[in-house]
C-alpha cells in the first residue's frame, strides 16, 4: 500500500509519516479543547488552532499509522491540569501544536494545520457541540453531534478492533511549560 503521507510542523523539523485513510476529520467544540486552544496560542510563533466558531479542527489517526519520522525531540507535552487524561503535544521548534492523546486511546487526534490547506482530509462532523453556549449558531454543513454518537463511536470501536485491540505509546521528551 502506497496510501501514506506526510505532514509536520510550521518549520518542517517535526515530521509524521501517516499510513492509510483517518478514522475521521472533526471539529471539536468541546470546553477543554477551546481552553488549551486559547493557552496554547499565546505560545510565540503559534498557529491559530481554534477558529472563529470556536471549533479545533483535528484528523483522527489510528496510532499504529502514525509514526514520527524526524523531531521528536522537539515534542513536549501540556495537560490543562496535572492528572488529566488527555496531553497535546506541541512542537517547541516553531511552538506548532502537532496531536491530542487520550490516555490509553488507540488513535491521535492530529491538528488539522499540520496539513497544506489543499491536503487536509476533508470536515465529516462537529463533536461536543452541547459545550457551546449557542450551538444553534453553527453551520449545518456537516452534522453537528452534541457528544459523540454511536456511529463516532462505531467508527473509532472499529480501527480499534482492525489494530487488534492495541495502543502504542508516543513518548515525548518533557513537558510545556507555557
Ligand atoms: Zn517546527
Ligand atoms: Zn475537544
Amino acid at each position: 500500500m502506497s496510501d501514506y503521507q506526510e505532514v509536520g510542523c510550521a518549520c518542517g523539523k517535526v515530521r509524521l509519516r501517516l499510513d492509510g485513510p483517518p478514522i475521521a476529520s472533526v471539529e471539536c467544540l468541546c470546553t477543554s479543547c477551546r481552553e488549551a486552544g486559547k493557552i496554547l496560542e499565546t505560545l510565540p510563533g503559534s498557529p491559530k488552532i481554534v477558529d472563529g466558531k470556536g471549533a479545533t479542527p483535528v484528523v483522527m489517526q489510528r496510532k499504529d499509522r502514525v509514526e514520527i519520522v524526524s523531531g521528536s525531540e522537539h515534542l513536549r507535552e501540556f495537560r490543562l491540569s496535572p492528572k488529566a487524561a488527555t496531553r497535546r503535544v506541541v512542537a517547541t521548534c516553531c511552538n506548532t501544536p502537532v496531536f491530542l492523546e487520550f490516555t490509553g486511546g488507540h488513535w491521535l487526534s492530529l491538528y488539522a494545520g499540520l496539513w497544506p490547506d489543499n491536503a487536509r482530509p476533508k470536515l465529516e462532523l462537529r463533536t461536543m457541540t452541547g459545550d457551546l453556549d449557542d450551538p444553534s449558531a453553527l453551520p449545518d454543513d456537516v452534522p453537528n453531534l452534541k457528544q459523540h454518537s454511536l456511529t463516532f463511536y462505531a467508527r473509532v470501536l472499529g480501527a480499534w478492533i482492525r489494530m487488534g485491540f492495541r495502543s502504542p505509546k508516543f513518548s515525548v521528551e518533557g513537558e510545556l511549560n507555557v
